[in-house]
């Protein structure tokens, strides 16, 4: 019986239909009262401290008094709009100090009080009819990655709102024109490592930093002062992306905190929500200095109510889990299940992987090797990178660059790797992202010495072969108009000056920027490329024989009711020589050829062969 109430007590939670407890209603705001509602286990006593603004000292307290659930509540029967709060507990002999509690949903300068305000006067005109774009397929994805200051701070931008969610906004024509379907957004809930009242001295961090999870980050807010600014600028970008027909991904860092002790998961419940060594010490698998436990009921329920907030009250459309492979799988099960209650088609994926090994048994984490563990749960797919250009821990070259070593894996990561992947979208293929070298850099360390109209063709090969995959595709911003960092792999509080994104490039290397622009329009015209389900991956794709080991020829056959063409043929000659490649006797458009690609086709051939030039694809598609 034990059993079967804890079960019935999840669904409930799940679904959060019973608000009573929900972590997410910390702070209930109503004109006549506000509630407030704290969950700990281990308080002996919590209590509110209620202030007037944001800055002053002075502060009244309420005593909070806990129910049979370990909420600690209490109810103000006055309009507390504009004021703000924080939280304290006392456990083992000692008051812990104040923090805007875990779930705090506006705040403060820097995130120190959370502020009490109504939601409802936070959206931006127009919000009421905001809706997710059309989406029919998994796999008919495109993901652009990018990060709201890369995207906007280039003197070229052309936008007003530099380093702003704003300036994100104004640019949302570029992406239309690209052709890409999803924004993945790097963090922007409220982060610790930009000091929002200086932001005038241009500090630039990625955000892999969390503080208050359920905030915006005041640093992209055109008032970091104002609770209310940021959250209706937040909402104004995500409205003016899902005008333009594409949705938005919120890259989520649940695996770790900014620091353990001074954060306000650290200072409600001390140590509950991280995994602790068994000498006292937290264990490290983020390699940040602490790991969180979503193998614990509250750590779990506190991520699943976070994601269900933003997709519910920012309408967010995906999330991409930081080191997910800190996460037990049972967790990021739950919150599949969680958000299929809001819409099936909202996008769940992440790093299969750690940074340290976390303090958990490793067959029961979101690692990459699991992902047919929890279906539609994506993961990013080292294996098709590595291939491609050559692992993030060394310099060697790739297939694209002229490594065959790779050339098997190249052939696995079209076909989504099903041995780990279960489904097609459930592979993330990818060649690069904001982490290791950008894949301009990336070729230049490995293939030092080929002049750049040979690095450009290798830099076009790598990408077509990720735009090819069964996965889902995933492109790092900039990439399509030759971003360089410098040489700098790392660039997470580099300057503006090696992150952003270099917009002048798009008319001196337009050749470029035009063959991802095709290459997007080819994956996203061809059925054939995103067949969708494992079964029909099986059925419809072979390799042909290449005779050379740095050549794949990748075949899509018996498309009909599939694709307009009968069949589909890439081939990738990652060498520096031109091949000659023996295809099925038919007649051809020809989609790309020797570094030009067009999805209207660039020539019409019949023939039993081809000519490959070096590091290059043809891709053919059967009249
Ligand atoms: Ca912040």
């Amino acid at each position: 019986m034990r059993n079967i109430a804890i079960f019935i007590l999840a669904i409930v939670c799940v679904a959060c239909t019973n608000k009573r407890i929900c972590m997410e209603n910390e702070c209930i705001y109503g004109s006549h009262q506000t509630q407030f509602a704290f969950w700990s286990n281990a308080a002996e006593q919590m209590e509110v401290r209620l202030y007037n603004d944001a800055q002053t000292a002075d502060f009244e307290t309420i005593a909070l008094s806990k129910d049979a659930q370990d909420f600690w509540r209490a109810t103000v029967k006055a309009d507390l709009a504009g004021k703000f709060y924080t939280v304290r507990s006392f456990q083992n002999g000692q008051w812990y100090a104040e923090s805007p509690g875990i779930f705090a949903k506006a705040t403060n300068v820097n995130g120190t009080r959370a502020a009490i305000l109504d939601m409802q006067a936070t959206n931006p005109e127009g919000w009421q009819n905001d809706q997710r774009p059309a989406m029919k397929d998994p796999t008919d994805i495109v993901i652009y990655e990018t990060h709201v200051r890369d995207f906007t701070m280039s003197p070229n931008s052309g936008v007003d709102h530099k380093g702003k969610f704003l300036g994100l906004a104004e640019r949302v024509d570029y992406l239309v024109d690209l052709g890409i379907t999803h924004l993945q957004i790097l963090p922007f809930f409220d982060y610790g490592s930009i000091d929002e009242t200086t932001l005038a001295n241009n500090k630039y961090n990625w955000g892999y930093d969390p503080v208050n999870y359920n905030v915006p980050e005041g640093g992209y807010s055109s008032d970091p002062y104002d609770p209310a600014t940021r959250i209706r600028e937040a909402k104004q970008m995500i409205m003016a992306l899902h005008k333009a027909g594409i949705r938005v991904v919120m890259d989520v860092v649940y695996n770790h905190t900014y620091n353990a002790e001074g954060c306000a998961l650290g200072r409600v419940v001390p140590q509950y929500f991280y995994r602790m060594n068994e000498d006292g010490t937290y264990a490290n698998g983020s390699g940040c200095g602490n790991e969180t436990a979503s193998d614990h009921e509250m750590m779990r329920r506190f991520m699943i109510e976070s994601v269900c907030y933003w997709a519910r009250e920012y309408h967010i459309d995906g999330f991409r889990f930081d080191l997910m492979g800190i996460h037990d799988q049972e967790t990021m099960r739950q919150i599949r299940a969680a958000l299929d209650e809001i819409d099936p088609s909202i996008l769940t994926y992440g790093e299969g992987w750690a940074a340290m090994a976390p303090a958990y048994p490793y067959e029961e984490l979101a690692m990459k090797q699991w992902t047919y563990k929890m279906p539609r749960v994506g993961a990013f797919s080292d294996d098709i990178r590595n291939a491609l250009i050559g692992s993030p821990f060394d310099h060697e070259r790739g297939f694209a660059s002229g490594n065959p070593a790779g050339v098997k894996d190249v052939m696995r990561g079209l076909i989504a790797c099903p041995e780990w992947s279960g489904e097609p979208a459930q592979h993330i293929s990818y060649i690069t992202c904001h982490d290791n070298y950008c894949l301009r850099d990336r070729i230049e360390v490995s293939a030092t010495n080929e002049t750049e109209e040979t690095r450009l063709r290798m830099n076009k090969l790598a990408q077509t072969a990720v735009l090819v995959s069964q996965g889902t595709s995933f492109l790092y911003g900039g990439e399509e108009v030759y971003r360089t960092k410098r040489g700098i792999d790392n660039s997470f509080q580099s300057p503006d000056s090696i992150n952003i994104i270099p917009w002048e490039n798009r008319d001196r290397y337009a050749d470029l920027h035009d063959y991802y622009q095709a290459m997007i329009a080819i994956r996203r015209a061809h059925k054939g490329f995103r067949l969708g389900c494992a079964e029909a991956v099986k059925e419809h794709v072979e390799f042909l024989d290449a005779d050379n080991e740095q050549v794949i020829i990748y075949r899509i056959k018996d498309l009909e009711g599939i694709d307009d063409a009968k069949s589909l043929i890439v081939i990738l000659n990652g060498s520096e020589k031109a091949v000659e490649a023996e295809i099925p006797d038919a007649q051809y458009a020809v989609l790309a050829q020797d570094a030009k690609a067009n999805v209207q086709g660039l020539d019409k051939i019949k023939a039993d062969h081809v000519t490959v030039e070096p590091y290059s694809a043809t891709i053919l598609a059967e009249e």
